[in-house]
């Protein structure tokens, strides 16, 4: 095989009080210096605040950018403020993750990533989706030089951010088929190791889903945990191919075409369930799991239409250049709807 780099994290810290070992961190680092923070007006209430009297307290000059909606022309405005400063705190859910990732390796500055909610698998990843000329694009970025995970806050997210970050990694099981069919057709790099790491996160989120749904701290740990974990198996794999397959190209079709799209991880299962279907698989724990964390199973719980999701399905395959079951297969969508119980 040819060479590739595996980027990796230096530092996680994942815990309650998580947030008090930010001082060590940044001396383990060697960060000194004026720190960018950017976050949304509820995450800088939630954990921005008190991010930045840590920082502040330990002698670190702390500016702030406030992102309502991180549109291109956002992007663009943080990206510009941020080669004044030394490093980049992401403090937020999955935009602003994306956010901070993308200015950072943009502008070379190293970044952290603070999740304040288990909404997704970019906590950790190389990856970021960001928006440019009314498109989202995924965009290869640098691993975030370290993740604080503070599980109190994590733990009081709403449940709806704690379901998606659920949905996003049980999606990992179809994902790693895709990512088979790859290697199988086309000779694609496939890492064993990769997807197993895929699929175990997937698992861990199977068996905790009682203690995630009741917001247990050990469910929430492993939750955290396996979305780390997921990023952790991109990294390794090079590519977002472990976590991201027809799954996620439906959940892609839906942002473009649904009037009002419901959140990643929950569109990335319902499109795990269609997959599953399609290639035969025995999906019934998936669809149980879903159902237990109150992720929708059908067209009707979703904020968009039966019309929208067969618009989304069927340019699912063109939406990006990957080889996924939609190239092998063809199916009716109705009747594939049908089956995998949506409509
Ligand atoms: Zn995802």
């Amino acid at each position: 095989m040819d060479p590739h780099q595996i980027e990796l994290s230096r530092e996680i810290i994942i815990g309650n009080d998580a947030y008090e070992e930010f001082p060590q961190v940044l001396e383990k680092l060697g960060l000194r210096g004026p720190a960018l923070l950017i976050c949304d007006p509820t995450t800088f209430d939630v954990a921005g605040r008190r991010v930045t009297e840590i920082l502040k307290a330990d002698g670190f000059s702390v500016d702030r950018v406030v992102c309502n909606d991180v549109t291109e022309k956002e992007l663009e405005r943080v990206r510009t403020k941020v080669d004044h400063f030394r490093f980049v705190l992401g403090v937020g859910g999955g935009r602003i993750i994306d956010t901070a990732k993308y200015v950072g390796t943009e502008e070379s500055v190293p970044y952290i990533s603070v999740p304040t909610a288990p909404s997704h698998d970019g906590i950790a990843s190389s990856r970021a989706t960001i928006n440019k000329e009314d498109r989202r694009y995924s965009y290869k970025a640098d691993a975030p030089t370290a993740i604080v995970a503070d599980l109190d806050i994590i733990g009081n997210a709403p449940m709806e951010l704690i379901s998606a970050g659920c949905g996003d990694l049980l999606s990992n099981i179809t994902s790693v088929e895709d990512w088979k069919l790859g290697q199988r057709d086309n000779g694609e790099y496939y890492s064993d190791y990769a997807a197993a790491l895929s699929v175990l996160a997937a698992e861990i989120t199977i068996s905790s889903a009682d203690m995630i749904k009741n917001r247990e701290e050990r469910g929430i740990r492993n939750l955290v945990k396996a979305l780390i974990s997921a990023g952790i198996s991109m990294s390794i794999a090079g590519s977002s191919r472990p976590c991201s397959g027809a799954d996620h190209q439906f959940s892609h079709a839906l942002d473009y075409i649904a009037d009002r799209p419901g959140n990643h991880g929950h569109q990335c299962a319902m499109g795990a369930l269609l997959s599953a279907e399609m290639r035969g698989m025995d999906y019934s724990q998936l669809k149980r799991t879903m159902e237990e964390l109150g992720i929708p199973t059908t067209i009707e719980e979703t904020t968009f239409s039966e019309e929208e999701a067969t618009r989304a399905w069927n340019e699912a395959g063109s939406i990006r250049d990957r080889y996924t079951v939609l190239d092998v297969e063809e199916e009716e969508t109705r009747s594939l709807f049908k089956r995998a119980g949506i409509i």
